[in-house]
């Protein structure tokens, strides 16, 4: 089925100031999802970025693709993502500084897993201000374990347009290929079960110091053990927007 629209970093004081006094005059909205691999964030972020007419930057895109490059940095970055480990500060910081530098975002953005560690989110709030970008509204997507263990074995992608299905969930009518391009659709090299249990390991290890720093933030916790079109519909009350449409579909 296709994704249809039916329907103990603290950062400076001048940052947040700053950021804050931006909010009050800026339409523009930046929103952080924040989860556990597997939770939802992709398919959420997408719909929403369609929603707001807003982009959507993904981390762990930008990573696999630059892994895919014949450099060192690429070689060292396909061996950080096949382990299931969280790629340095460092090198994320760089690589969202830059693109948002270079592509800057007007009417704000959509982040679906940036940032991951109190750092990155410190680095934030700096370039937001930078950026004269508002503070963001968090979105924090809470998943059981057996809920993204079941999705991240199902989950499969096309290999041309990256469109995600899910075996059990949402399956393709074209069997192995997409719908759209027909594209084989395959299995993320981090997507096998040692993997996800490291994900899910680095990810419980740095997210409660973060949720605690976005704590006194424009924070949500949403409950995504659930039907795409249920969490949708609380994300949209919770960004306070009508419910215009409806997802009729889960990855
Ligand atoms: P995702 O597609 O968001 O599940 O990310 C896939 C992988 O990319 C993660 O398991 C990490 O290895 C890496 N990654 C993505 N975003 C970040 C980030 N903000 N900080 C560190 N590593 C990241």
């Amino acid at each position: 089925m296709p994704l249809e629209l039916q329907t103990e970093f603290r950062c400076t004081e001048m940052a947040m100031l700053t950021a804050n006094h931006l909010s009050d005059q800026s339409r523009a909205r930046v929103i952080l999802m924040l989860g556990a691999p597997g939770s939802g964030k992709g398919t959420q972020s997408s719909w929403l970025s369609k929603q707001f007419g807003i982009p959507r930057l993904s981390t762990g895109e930008i990573l696999r693709t630059e892994a895919k490059r014949n450099t060192p940095a690429g070689f060292r970055l396909r061996q950080i993502l096949a382990t299931g480990a969280l790629v340095d500060d460092d090198m994320v910081c760089a690589v969202v500084g830059a693109r948002l530098q270079r592509e800057k975002p007007e009417n704000g953005l959509i982040l679906d897993g940036f940032p991951r560690t109190v750092q990155q989110a410190c680095f934030l709030d700096s370039l937001l201000a930078d950026l004269g970008l508002p503070r963001p509204t968090v979105i924090d997507l809470e998943i059981s374990k057996e809920g993204l263990l079941r999705r991240l074995a199902g989950r499969r992608q096309c290999a041309v347009c990256g469109s995600v299905y899910n075996l059990i969930s949402r399956p393709s009518r074209r069997g192995s290929r997409c719908e759209t391009d027909g594209g084989a659709l395959v299995q993320r090299d981090d997507d096998t079960e040692g993997v996800i249990l490291h994900r899910m390991e680095e990810y419980e290890a740095f997210s409660a110091p973060l949720i605690d720093y976005y704590k006194t933030a424009n924070y949500h916790r949403v409950t995504a053990d659930r039907d795409v079109n249920a969490i949708a519909k609380d994300l949209l009350s919770a960004l306070s927007m009508p419910a215009r449409f409806t997802l009729s579909s889960a990855a």
